[in-house]
């Protein structure tokens, strides 16, 4: 805790240490709704504190913001002394990207308000929202957004890196279906990004990140989807992944789009629709959400209920927002994580061998090779339409490694590092933005976003020339 007359550290953006004086910070709160906190002091922790363990940042002071209104007070501070700034929406990210040693932290988690439009289909979800809170009030309505499969992950960083889903087969990445954003700029003014109003600023956000601002409201296109859909997963040993993924490979040509799979390598989880004897043992599990009508659903499903002899199975008629948490629980906050991941083309004979080869060698019960179907919509739309791009990509595999203790991190990291490898020849040679993790190197994320980086930086120079929103898979201002 700080005490009277103790001088508080902090980073400015290109990086010196200045002192952060006790009037700033007192002119700050007071003009402040919602609360600022520094270290020592209750919630500090909560704040800095991310998704993934390996990550262990301490920014100078954390602005819990309850509105826009106090966004723009700390963004105005942040600019007028200098302040490097990090911008936290569901912290989530797994290179630890909402949170900057000595920054000042707008941690966005009080901002979850989400508004359903029922007549226009269209949901207004604030900038700190979760997955979980935008299904949960889009479900009331069976309605549904395009958004990903774990519902503690944030909607901004997640739409701002692109997004996919159980729903992009139909509808695109989540970035593809959204209708406009509510963004504080670095001149501390408020603005409409959308088709009618700051179209390159609209063309940016989705896809580049955070570069441009700071994103306080999202407004998403909703489709028909459930209460009811058919989804869940089927789980078979490991000894059966060739006829697993052979099944797979023969199913996802024939899928019709309301059907998303994936497989998924692992040690068995101790689920309880796993049987105890199958604890810690190695399984492949076929993931599939049907979001059509259910009886289609069942219809589409029966070959994997039916295929060989599985040891568990939990597809079955449920909530969308059941399935939409069904992972939450295997990615705890505060654990230890390292991704390494590609788009896929296709799903090749020898790809399928090299995924079952590196499923054998994990070594920690949390860790998983995962394979996502994605083609369909995302494929119809040109390259130029948004910076999330990659529109070859069909499918994308992630080798998520995760582990509890810290003297494990080279073991587990070297896994998921051999296996990618081995695998990347298989890829579309680029990746998703926000499948990266803190050591990816620059020749990465221009991969990921491909000829998308010129503009980038224009629209950059445009909106944050100064460079003030960097601690984001920066954009250099052109
Ligand atoms: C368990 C897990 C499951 C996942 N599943 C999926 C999935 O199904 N589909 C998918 O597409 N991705 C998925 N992801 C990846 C996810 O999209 C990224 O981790 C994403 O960055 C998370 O967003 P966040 O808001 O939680 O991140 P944060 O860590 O809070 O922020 C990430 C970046 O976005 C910036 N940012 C956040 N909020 C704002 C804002 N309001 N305004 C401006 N900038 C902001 C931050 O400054 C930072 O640079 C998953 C991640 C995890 C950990």
């Amino acid at each position: 805790m700080q005490r009277k007359g103790q001088t508080m550290k902090a980073k400015t953006t290109d990086g010196r240490e200045v002192d952060l004086k006790q009037d700033l910070l007192d002119g700050l709160k007071m003009r402040m709704r919602g609360s600022l906190l520094l270290p020592g002091e209750p919630g500090y922790e909560d704040s800095r504190t991310v998704w993934n363990g390996m990550i262990d940042r301490r920014p100078a002071a954390v602005a819990r913001c309850l509105g826009t209104a106090d966004v723009i007070e700390c963004v105005k501070l942040a600019v007028a002394n200098d302040l490097l700034l990090c911008i936290k929406g569901g912290g989530h990210n797994i290179a630890g990207l909402a949170c900057a040693d000595g920054g000042l932290m707008l941690d966005l988690s009080p901002m979850r308000g989400v508004w359903v439009d029922t007549r226009r289909k269209i949901a207004h979800a604030q900038g700190g929202c979760l997955l979980g809170d935008v299904d949960r009030e889009t479900q009331l309505h069976g309605l549904a957004a395009v958004l990903g499969f774990v519902s503690q992950t944030g909607v901004a960083g997640l739409t701002l890196g692109g997004g996919f889903g159980y729903l992009t087969r139909r509808w695109g990445y989540t970035a593809d279906n959204v209708v406009g954003m509510d963004v504080v700029t670095a001149d501390g003014r408020q603005v409409r990004a959308s088709n009618e109003e700051n179209q390159d600023l609209f063309w940016g956000l989705r896809g580049g990140g955070g570069n441009f601002g700071v994103v306080t409201g999202i407004d998403y296109t909703l489709y028909p989807v459930g209460p009811e859909i058919v989804g869940g997963v089927v789980a078979w040993p490991a000894s059966e992944a060739s006829k697993v993924l052979e099944l797979y490979r023969s199913l996802v040509e024939e899928a019709p789009p309301e059907l998303t799979l994936a497989i998924l390598m692992r040690p068995a989880p101790a689920a309880p629709w796993l049987p105890k004897e199958w604890h810690g043992k190695p399984i492949v599990g076929l993931l599939a959400c049907h979001s059509g009508k259910t009886e289609e659903g069942e219809k589409v499903v029966a070959p994997i209920k039916a295929f060989g002899t599985p040891i568990g199975d939990v597809l079955v008629r449920r909530p969308y927002a059941q399935l939409q948490t069904l992972f939450d629980a295997a990615n705890p906050k505060g654990r230890r994580y390292y991704w390494k991941s590609e788009y896929l083309p296709r799903i090749e004979p020898a790809l399928c061998e090299k995924a079952i080869e590196h499923a054998a060698a994990i070594r920690s019960p949390h860790s998983a090779v995962i394979l996502f179907q994605l083609k369909g919509a995302l494929n119809r739309l040109s390259e130029e339409h948004s910076p999330a791009g990659n529109r070859d990509a069909c499918y994308v595999f992630n080798l998520a490694a995760s582990w509890e203790k810290a003297e494990e991190d080279e073991t587990h990291v070297a896994w998921a590092r051999q296996a990618w490898n081995d695998m990347k020849r298989f890829g579309t040679g680029g990746n998703y933005i926000n499948f990266l993790t803190e050591d990816e190197n620059q020749e990465r994320i221009e991969a990921a976003l491909g000829k998308s980086i010129r503009r980038l930086g224009e629209i950059k120079s445009k909106w944050d020339a100064k460079n003030i929103f960097r601690t984001n898979r920066n954009i250099r201002p052109a």
